[in-house]
């Protein structure tokens, strides 16, 4: 079975380690340049050691293989908190959890347990991590002594503790010269010294035995305080074992918990009182503690709390199988550090504290400065940049600790405390739910992909514009955007950037600010552009008109002219670009970048004619045109939510389109309503804030923020300008002074994840002098009816892939075409057509890729390292050349990046993977690496018990193969069943990865 890991053997780990190192400059995937190294005179002193840093792996998948703790360790993690072990192990264990296990989307989550291998194979890696990361130390010039910490995690009862099989584990851990394995690695260690540089003989005799002296207690929820007094005291009085143990998050009490989680956007998250009733109280834990730190103090032994474990929590959105799952990340950070508080101020900040809740590169620094060490963490490194974000976690603290233990500072942990709940980190992002994969399925070969451009609907060429811009070179940049983009400068202002919301940056630091850095460029360089732009020779005597000039029609137009095609747009209104102009608050478009992007359009040779009312007559110009477009967008009033309506109720169309027209000059009362939660909502509610009078502005909306369909930033940027969000509530009448609606609750999430609003039954009045409604516009589809086409459902005109409409030569796009959507969805709406129109025209269409490749070496600098700040256009990650997400985050380093036939491909290791699906939840498409990717096997059963396309070498020169058809064979290399690009990977591990074959 594929999830069965299969640990490496030692001499294989360190040949491994060597080959890898020597031909690709990186050691389990982790590059050079990512190596961590103790710079400064300061180290972290802790149960008699002393460590280059007080960052570590929290006990988890990063420290359940040898592998893994290699690599976390020459990123920069020195505390290990290994991997759970407990009496229920190896398959029994196994066959508990469920898989998927980890997700990490977000905030995250995983359904995992203790070591999924058997104690004695545990224990075992244990060992071999221990040598390896020695060598490691040394040979790569990390640190001339062992500079890291093994911790013993041990679960979850006195009687399983105590039993033979974890007794026995402990004891060897804490010398293990008499293991067999022990003896092994040293031994091999001694015999393989021509391997290394920089270790000799007498180094490696000088490993110590003494694996671990110190062990972290886990219980599972509800152990009762005596039995917890028990193991510790065990542990403290029989094992001589410096002894922290882990407190829950329950903790805190049910009522704060709920509070905490719903203030900071959590409000879908699940859980119910068994665990805060069945947990240690707090109280009982207090007493506890003061009663066992006696007990260690007594014998000089160090004894603290590690806070906290993660948080138990029902599976209600199908994150993993199963009924219950356990938080951690970025969700558990709030209430680990309410944790922490409590316990420190009970204990005057003299307790020592481990600390792992949701600890990342944003608050180790304030963790440690707080007097809070070791810091380990888990989630941040399942996510994109994986291991190589422990180098920056233990940069930033480098200088921070110096010495033991000295005590917590209450003031500085205070104000962390304090300040929390309102931290943007830490909080839900609005959307977050709308995930971040594009519909492409996972190709077996050629995967790398950038998010952005994939998903950008008129595939704009992100990355290229992004390096240019970056480079400095914002005309060429300009040249980039100009390619796909008919409305450049409307677009940097205003676009929905569907690219920000998919940018791998999310899962760093947030997005790249694409739209920003466009916006950079069109600044320094639309004007030039301009000046430069004539008209293209026509390349055709045929003719195309548009009705309506807005983004769409505008668009279309432009796409045809530049590849040669003669086109006249007629417009009903006065001026050029519709919504944009109109409706579109000034506050958020420039009237420059209307103008800019008329330009555009107007110098490509585009025929504009305005107040055109009568030439909206389809068969009129369809005697004169070859092609028409329709483009006339989604005017038509939506229908408003509210049953009764004063004068003083407006729909949101028209009140944007007045206010525009008198600078938001309407007298719209003191208190104004805005029902609705999208887009045209935010712009509502900002524009009537502006409006002369108007005290408050309240949006009203029946769920909660966080399933608001707006964009983030502008729910952002309402809250900033001191717009109400009145959650919950669903209005059901307007007198023309008093609305009513109704309280609703969140209930059950629906098939989209989103919680339902349900009604209570009680209702709520409020007083407004206005109230609009901005709950999405329609089209008025008589007007197809009418022109002699073809209509669907809901009344919009049939259509082909290509929006060819039943009339032969008519398309629709844009809003008219399905209702109201982004600009850039109208500029694809067009770009399809125009491509259509080309190729019937028999001409060739200029749209193609730029090709400006980011240097290797930038995009290598960049991985793993978060931003302070906005991220500009130099940190791009350049996705489209250099993807390896999987890579990285992969605990278990099961899948890598090898060079195959010239180019980069991603190889799955078999015997590596636990399909814990962390993978599988980064990869852009959709689609699971550790099932959908090249696989090299360990050996025939592994083969035979999986169905990845892949290979095995059988030894002799054969394979036993299953190609890309699903056929499965033995045979040699030039077998002609086997493709081009699977002989390349087979041909590439053979020759230059033959370290993989394990
Ligand atoms: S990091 Fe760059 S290439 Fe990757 S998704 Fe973001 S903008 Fe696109
Ligand atoms: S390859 Fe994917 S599923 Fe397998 S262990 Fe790695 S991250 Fe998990
Ligand atoms: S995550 Fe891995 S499999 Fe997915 S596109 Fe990136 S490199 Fe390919």
């Amino acid at each position: 079975m594929s999830e069965i890991m299969t640990p490496i053997p030692f001499d294989k780990l360190i040949y491994w380690m060597m080959e890898e190192y020597k031909s690709k400059q990186s050691v389990f995937g982790v590059k050079k340049e990512k190596f961590y190294k103790n710079g400064s005179e300061k180290r972290f002193q802790i149960f008699g050691r002393y460590i280059g840093s007080p960052i570590g792996a929290a006990a988890g998948p990063n420290t359940q293989l040898a592998q893994n703790l290699v690599a976390g360790y020459v990123a920069g993690l020195r505390f290990m908190e290994l991997k759970t072990v407990q009496v229920m192990d190896g398959e029994e264990m196994r066959g508990c959890i469920e898989r998927p296990c980890i997700n990490m989307a977000d905030e995250g989550y995983n359904c995992e347990w203790s070591t999924e291998l058997t104690v004695g194979e545990a224990y075992a890696e244990y060992v071999k991590g221990w040598f390896a990361l020695h060598i490691a130390a040394r040979e790569f010039g990390i640190s001339e002594t062992p500079d890291f910490l093994f911790n013993m995690s041990v679960g979850y009862d006195y009687d399983g503790i105590t039993s033979p099989k974890i007794d026995g584990f402990i004891n060897n851990m804490s010398d293990a010269k008499d293991s067999r394995i022990f003896k092994e690695c040293r031994k091999f260690l001694l015999a393989s010294l021509d391997l290394f540089e920089n270790i000799d003989a007498a180094y490696v005799k000088s490993i110590e035995s003494g694996i671990s002296a110190s062990i972290t207690l886990s219980t599972l929820h509800g152990c009762p305080p005596e039995e917890i007094e028990r193991i510790a005291r065990h542990f403290i009085s029989v094992k001589k074992l410096h002894t922290f143990i882990k407190l829950n998050p329950t903790l805190l009490g049910y009522d704060a918990v709920r509070s905490l989680l719903d203030e900071m956007g959590y409000g879908y998250v699940m859980f119910d009182h068994r665990h805060f009733d069945a947990d240690l109280k707090f109280v009982d834990a207090v007493v506890l503690i003061e009663r066992l730190k006696k007990e260690a103090d007594g014998i000089g032994l160090a004894f603290g709390v590690k806070l906290t474990n993660t948080f138990p929590v029902m599976i209600k959105r199908g994150e993993l199988p199963g009924e219950f799952m356990y938080m951690s990340g970025k969700a558990l950070y709030p209430l680990s550090i309410h944790v922490a508080r409590k316990i420190c101020l009970a204990f005057k900040g003299k307790l020592p504290v481990s600390f792992s809740g949701g600890a990342d590169y944003y608050n180790v620094d304030k963790l440690v400065g707080a007097g809070i060490a070791p810091v380990t963490v888990a989630t941040a490194l399942l996510k994109p940049g994986g291991y190589a974000r422990a180098k920056q976690m233990s940069e930033k603290v480098e200088k921070m600790v110096d010495g033991p233990f000295k005590g917590v500072d209450l003031e500085v942990l205070d104000k962390i405390a304090g300040t929390v709940a309102g931290d943007e980190r830490y909080r839900k992002r609005t959307g977050a739910g709308r995930g971040r994969k594009l519909l492409s399925a996972l190709p077996l070969y050629d995967c790398f992909a950038a998010p952005c451009r994939d998903t950008c609907p008129i595939g704009q060429q992100v990355p290229e514009y992004l390096a240019l811009a970056a480079a400095g070179e914002y005309e060429k940049a300009f040249a980039v955007i100009a390619l796909d983009n008919p409305l450049p400068a409307v677009t940097s202002e205003i676009c929905s950037h569907a690219c920000q919301d998919k940018c791998t940056r999310t899962d760093y630091d947030g997005p790249l600010e694409v739209r920003d850095a466009k916006n950079a460029v069109v600044r320094r360089a639309q004007e030039s552009f301009l000046e430069k732009l004539a008209a293209p020779p026509l390349r055709s005597d045929k003719k195309a008109v548009v009705i309506g000039a807005g983004p769409a029609g505008i668009a279309a137009a432009l796409y045809l002219r530049r590849n040669g095609v003669s086109v006249t747009v007629f417009e009903r209104r006065e001026q050029p670009l519709g919504v944009v102009r109109y409706l579109i608050p000034g506050f958020r478009v420039s009237e420059e970048a209307l103008r800019m992007d008329f330009e555009l359009a107007e110098k490509t040779g585009v025929q504009f004619v305005f107040g055109a009312d009568e030439a909206y007559n389809i068969s009129a110009l369809k005697e004169k045109y070859d092609f028409m477009i329709i483009a006339t967008g989604a005017w038509a009033k939506s229908a408003c939510p509210v049953r009764e309506g004063g004068e003083n109720l407006m729909d949101a169309l028209a009140f944007l389109e007045q206010s525009k027209a008198c600078g938001c000059g309407m007298d719209l009362g003191r208190r104004v309503a805005v029902i609705g939660g999208g887009d045209v909502a935010m712009d509502c509610a900002r524009t009537a804030k502006r409006s002369p009078g108007v005290r408050k502005v309240s949006v009203v909306y029946r769920r909660t923020r966080e399933f608001m369909p707006a964009q983030e930033e502008e729910i952002t940027l309402a809250l900033r300008e001191g717009i109400e969000f009145l959650e919950l509530l669903s209005p059901v009448s307007y007198d023309g002074k008093t609305l009513t609606a109704e309280k609703m609750e969140l209930g059950e999430a629906g098939p989209d994840g989103r919680r339902k609003p349900v009604s209570t039954g009680k209702t709520v009045r409020m007083p407004f002098d206005t109230v609009i409604s901005a709950v999405g516009a329609r089209v008025d589809t008589e007007a197809f009816r009418r022109g002699g086409l073809e209509t669907g459902e809901r009344g919009y005109a049939a259509l082909d892939d290509s929006n060819r409409s039943s009339l032969a030569g008519v398309y629709i796009a844009g809003d008219c075409r399905l209702g109201a959507a982004t600009i850039v969805q109208a500029a694809a709406d067009s770009k399809a057509i125009a491509i259509d129109i080309l190729k019937r025209l028999g001409l060739k269409n200029d749209f193609k890729r730029a090709s400006v490749p980011l240097g290797l070496k930038e995009i290598t600098e960049r991985r793993g390292v978060l931003a302070e700040g906005k991220c500009g256009a130099d940190k791009c990650l350049g996705c489209g050349q250099a993807c390896e997400v999987c890579c990285e985050v992969c605990p278990n380093r099961a899948n890598i990046s090898i060079i195959a036939g010239g180019k980069p491909q991603i190889l799955h290791m078999d015997g590596l993977c636990n399909e814990c699906g962390n993978c599988a939840t980064f990869c852009p498409h959709i689609g699971k690496p550790y099932k959908d990717k090249v696989t090299l096997f360990g050996d025939e059963e592994a083969f035979r018990n999986s169905e990845n396309k892949g290979f095995v070498f059988l030894g002799g020169g054969k394979l036993l193969l299953r190609n890309e058809n699903g056929e499965e064979f033995e045979g040699g290399e030039d077998d002609a069943r086997i493709s081009d690009e699977m002989r390349a990977m087979i041909r590439a591990v053979r020759e230059e990865y033959r370290y993989l074959i394990v």
